[in-house]
């Protein structure tokens, strides 16, 4: 900054001002004075902003201080939130993160400044009104602090503030968006005053003409409504004054916006929407407990002045607004025949009927659940006021907003909100999505990061699908659904899937007969069925569509050959097969037969030793218990060694019965570290086709990085060839399956 600029000086001046009237504030406010973090803010802010303008033409600055300003006098917040509006634009809009935002001002103040990023921008596309609603939710759901939202709402209504300075069709957008989003929202959370300004701004750019009109004829018509309630409030006031009482008595004309509403919704003219104005006394009193009284007192004595309404008292004091508006109004015929309505408040119910705060974040409550899930943290809320602490303005921190606690809400990588049950998986977005992104799903990507697709989303998680052709739907994933759809989709998929399985296995059965010159008949059929142990015709079709039986001579002839196997030869190196005399009669399981490891549905009728978690392609043992389950080891495994020697006549022979499960296995990888490497590892996993990624951790330190990969997998060979794609990756050194 040159300081002979007129023009920087005069910039350097509005600025310092703005920030002197943020603090003037804030020290005259109850909170505790942490000047030193907001100096560091602004500090921090105005160097990020240095040379942007705002539209208007003001330093960027402006804004965020603006904003502050906001925060601090019209809602209330302390010295995080002043901190968190003042650098609540520059994650978006510099090159700061919000790491660097943690390591100066520390994780709270970081993680509101990230949820005021997420909720910036974006979101509205073509479909904002579509979107509106999920909007609303996600503002209060997302935002494990409530700051997020009441800071958002400050910077909406700073910029529908300074709304004149942006091109014509953005105004009339931004101006929809605040009426139909922001304006509730304010609503909802209880801030009648921001409500208010929101919908008149926003009435002011939609309607600039009929704003203007009803604007001109309430300022004409002030002079005589003044003269009016001077003649209606002079007796009131006598009374009042005889009775001791310390009071505010004022006429409140309605907002423009709220006029406009009563001329289309009782279709009449300016002139003849009669409740223009709303008296109100806001009397003072210390004591709580008196105010219902004083209430009735002062209602008493208008009401033998005037004729009172029978049917137009509201005792929203015995029973507050769901909102958690407190008052009581009646209306009264004044001395020129009109109605007039008379608020009686204290000035305690005043405060927060006009900035609400967190006093009283009702909701306009409908049917349904949410009523009774508002009602524990409304509660806390109650407790927390009628229980003031010394830093009882502090109790946000405590609080968390859980007003939705069974939906979240998530963002698809295009910006699009959608709704989903709490507990919702990646899965579960994929089958929302589509049935085909579902069926294909390998894994997803959560605000960037791979994840499996069983993973549960949370609200404001920025959601992206991956898919592969050659994924297809497994049985087990039902157990990663919550959704009602998704699980409806997957049983379709599942059933589709095998039909055109069970059609392929046909095709190939009658071409491998027509070959050997045989006929369909009965007898063969079933003779393949029995050598191929299939269950019946459908199930070996199945099995022949799904490569797991591939025809050979072998298939129709009659008795079938045993081979020598790896495990005989075992079993005679150990000398197994003869039961020791204090073993466990085997009844059920015949160790002398192979037996077959079988899925269904989740269900096993094996279980996978934990020691050496074996898979499909391994060698592998079985060893009957005494409970007679079948448990599986890995023959090389330490534990089967021993097992081998003590219990060689509960050893049996297994074998995998072909199926679409998959099996846990972990992978080791290790190598050198350079910019890229891990992406090409994250590409390699995702683009193969038949490996889901359950987990995946990864350290990084000297250079050298190790990572730790748990996929799903069919069998052993997928994972040597895994490893073998990855050993590709230039820097990978190791990567190797382990036992973990
Ligand atoms: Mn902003």
């Amino acid at each position: 900054m040159a300081a002979n600029d007129p023009n920087a000086y005069h910039e350097e001046l509005m600025i310092t001002g703005a920030y002197n009237e943020l603090l003037r504030g804030y020290l005259a406010s109850n909170h505790r004075k942490k000047v030193e973090i907001i100096e560091k803010a602004f500090n921090f802010a105005r160097n990020a902003h240095d040379g942007i303008r705002r539209r208007s033409g003001e330093p960027y600055i402006m804004h965020p201080l603006a904003v502050a300003t906001i925060v601090s006098q019209e809602i209330g917040l302390g010295s995080t939130s002043i901190c968190a509006a003042l650098l609540h634009d520059v994650v978006e809009d510099t090159d700061y993160t919000v790491e660097d935002i943690e390591a100066q001002f520390g994780k709270k103040i970081a993680t509101i400044v990230e949820g005021l990023t997420k909720i910036s921008g974006g979101i509205f596309g073509d479909h904002a009104s579509a979107q509106a609603e999920n909007f609303r939710k996600l503002l209060l759901t997302m935002s494990d602090d409530i700051r997020v939202t009441l800071i958002k709402m400050a910077d909406r209504l700073h910029n529908m503030r300074t709304l004149a300075s942006m091109p014509a069709n953005k105004q009339y957008k931004i101006a929809g968006e605040t009426l139909y989003i922001y304006a509730p929202l304010a609503h909802r959370l209880g801030l009648f005053a921001i409500k208010t300004e929101l919908e008149d701004l926003s009435f002011k750019y939609e309607h600039p003409e009929v704003h203007a009109n009803i604007t001109s004829k309430i300022a004409k018509s002030e002079q005589a409504r003044n003269a009016l309630f001077e003649k209606f409030s002079a007796p009131i006031r006598e009374r009042l004054d005889s009775i001791g009482l310390k009071y505010e008595f004022s006429a409140r004309v309605k907002s423009c916006y709220s006029i406009w509403k009563k001329m289309e919704t009782k279709h009449v003219p300016f002139e003849e929407v009669y409740d223009l104005y709303a008296a109100r006394i806001v009397f003072e009193c210390d004591n709580e407990p008196d105010e219902k009284r004083i209430c009735w007192n002062i209602y008493s004595e208008i009401t033998d002045l005037y004729r009172l309404h029978p049917d137009r008292v509201r005792d929203w004091i015995s029973t507050p607004k769901a909102n958690g508006y407190r008052a009581l109004h009646i209306t009264v015929m004044g001395p020129d025949g009109n109605w007039v309505e008379v608020q009686i408040r204290s000035r305690r119910m005043d405060d927060i009927a006009e900035r609400g705060f967190a006093a009283h974040w009702k909701y306009k409550i409908g049917e349904g659940d949410e009523e009774s899930e508002l009602a524990a943290w409304l509660q806390t809320i109650e407790d927390i006021l009628k229980n003031p602490e010394p830093n009882a303005l502090d109790f946000l921190d405590t609080i968390k907003l859980n007003l939705f606690a069974s939906e979240i809400v998530v963002f698809t990588p295009k910006g699009e909100l959608i709704t989903m049950p709490k507990d919702a998986s990646v899965l579960d977005m994929a089958f929302t999505l589509h049935t085909e992104i579902g069926t294909h799903c390998i894994a997803g990507k959560v605000n960037h990061k791979l994840v499996p697709l069983s993973h549960k989303l949370s609200s404001g998680d920025q959601v992206e699908i991956l898919t592969s052709h050659s994924q297809q739907a497994q049985p087990s994933w039902s157990k990663f659904l919550v959704t009602a759809k998704g699980k409806t989709r997957l049983r379709a998929a599942l059933r589709h899937g095998r039909r055109i399985v069970i059609e392929r296995g046909e095709q190939l059965l009658q071409a491998f007969l027509n070959e050997n010159g045989l006929e369909a008949s009965n007898e063969t059929i079933t003779r393949i069925i029995s050598n191929e142990q299939a269950k019946n015709k459908e199930d070996l079709c199945y099995k022949i569509g799904n490569d797991e039986i591939v025809l050979s001579v072998k298939s129709f002839k009659k008795g079938k050959q045993q081979n020598d196997s790896l495990f005989s030869k075992l079993l005679n190196t150990f000398g197994g097969g003869k039961p020791k005399e204090d073993e466990t009669p085997l009844s059920d399981i015949d160790t002398k037969q192979v037996y077959v490891l079988r899925s269904e549905n989740g269900e096993s009728n094996y279980t996978l030793a934990e020691c050496c978690h074996p898979i499909p392609g391994d060698d592998v043992v079985g060893y009957v218990n005494e409970h007679k389950k079948v448990i599986v080891h890995k023959l090389n495994c330490p534990v089967a060694m021993k097992l081998k020697s003590s219990f060689g006549g509960n050893l049996v022979e297994t074998r995998w019965e072909h199926t679409r499960e998959k099996f846990p296995a972990r992978i080791h990888v290790e190598g050198v570290d350079h910019m890229g490497i891990l992406q090409e590892i994250i590409y390699i996993i995702s683009t193969n086709l038949a490996i889901n990624i359950r987990g995946l951790n990864i350290q990084s330190e000297g250079g050298l990085f190790t990572c730790t990969l748990d996929v799903l997998v069919e069998d052993a060979a997928t994972v040597s060839n895994l490893c073998k794609r990855l050993k590709n990756v230039k820097g990978v050194n190791t990567a190797a399956r382990t036992d973990r």
